[in-house]
């Protein structure tokens, strides 16, 4: 078993001894652990865990630390466990192992820390009075003792648990808030400002290291017509089923987002210009064939695309300005079909192309 969690919390040999020594324990502790282990933890365990689960689950519903029944019985299992494998705290790197592990785990499941610590204490409470008992009549001061130092310890682990966990939610609260922020509030696609950062970051990207991007520009065809008929209502549903229908389309590092109004565009990562004229027309027919759905209603649409590669060291504005252009290309082609802007043909003749191949060049 490797010591992940130990290398994650940066507890190397030196640490955990620092751990140990904080929690009060040392090798003093070692033959108190030892009889703990062998002599009074295995017998008093399974009526300890019992008891542990009777009282959680008795405590009123305000206090209840824990969401579901079977929360609460993992609880008692893990508690178990940990009782049990008291004596190789000193020995056994993988004692923290494990017991970061399990804390991690909990933090993960959305125990909260009041909750665990009080938990804990009231499994400590009850196995004292075994420890105690045993202590007394076997002429064995200092088990107590030891037993509350390893729940210190156990307690400083958690500590760290759950702040690493924390840390982690942190970051993902933080990555949720980004995606609102990036995103366009009717369709969820990507901002046009988040679009184009994306698009001259990755034409950096590919200057630097002699990649090409490649921009699909998409623009419903006839789009006031459907406000017209079908109320602004109307629209709204078919930007969002149409815009869906792009972001299904795409691979995950494409990034799909709406310009403004029915214009969309699609920023392409190491397609080349086949891929990015494949994706297009794949999209330009799954809009074509399936109507858009709005209270009840089939709304039909179509979509023109002009499509452009970056060609070495091109500027974010000429990209986009040849995409543009073969987007013109498009609708003045008769719409419902793909155009590709190839750099050193522009104002070259545009094959027009007829309905069973809707892709052209300019
Ligand atoms: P073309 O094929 O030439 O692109 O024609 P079109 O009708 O699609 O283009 P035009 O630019 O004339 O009309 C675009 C329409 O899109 C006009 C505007 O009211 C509508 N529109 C823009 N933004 C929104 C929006 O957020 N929601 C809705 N429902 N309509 C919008
Ligand atoms: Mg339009
Ligand atoms: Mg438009």
């Amino acid at each position: 078993m490797s010591l992940t969690y130990c290398a994650l919390f940066g507890l190397d040999e030196s640490q955990r001894k620092a751990r140990l020594s904080m929690s009060g324990l040392s090798p003093g502790d070692r033959e108190a652990l030892r009889v703990l282990h062998d002599s009074v933890l295995p017998e008093a365990a399974p009526g300890l865990t019992q008891a542990f689960a009777d009282q959680l689950s008795a405590w009123p519903a305000s206090a209840q630390p824990f969401a579901s029944e079977p929360e609460r019985a993992e609880f008692g299992r893990r508690s178990s466990r940990f009782l049990l494998e008291l004596g190789r705290v000193l020995e056994d790197p993988r004692w923290f192992e494990e017991r970061l592990r399990d804390t991690v785990g909990w933090a993960r499941a959305g125990v909260s820390l009041p909750a665990y610590v009080c938990a804990m204490g009231q499994l400590q409470r009850l196995a004292l009075e075994p420890v105690a008992r045993y202590a007394e009549s076997h002429s064995r001061p200092g088990l107590a003792q030891t037993l509350m130092k390893v729940f210190a310890l156990e307690l400083s682990l958690a500590g760290d648990s759950y702040q690493l966990v924390h840390t982690d939610d942190f970051r993902s609260a933080v990555d949720a808030m980004h995606a609102k922020l990036t995103a366009d509030a009717l369709t969820g696609v990507s901002t046009r400002e988040h679009l184009l950062a994306m698009l001259k970051l990755r034409l950096h990207v590919a200057e630097r290291e002699g990649g090409s991007v490649c921009v699909i520009l998409a623009d419903l065809d006839f789009f006031k017509r459907v406000n017209d008929n079908y109320g602004h209502a109307g629209g709204d549903a078919v930007l969002r089923q149409v815009a869906d229908r792009m972001r299904a389309s795409v691979r995950e590092p494409d990034v799909v987002g709406r310009l403004g109004g029915e214009e969309f565009a699609i920023v392409l990562e190491g397609a080349g210009l086949a891929g990015a004229v494949a994706l297009a027309e794949r999209i330009r027919e799954r809009v074509a064939s399936q109507p858009c759905t709005h209270a009840k209603l089939d709304i039909s649409v179509t979509l023109s695309q002009g499509v452009a590669v970056s060609t070495r060291g091109e500027s974010l504005e000429s990209l986009l300005s040849r995409a543009d252009a073969a987007l013109y290309a498009a609708k003045h082609g008769g719409r419902d079909r793909v155009v590709v802007h190839e750099k050193g043909r522009s104002g070259g003749a545009q094959a027009t192309a007829g309905r069973s191949s809707p892709i052209a060049m300019v």
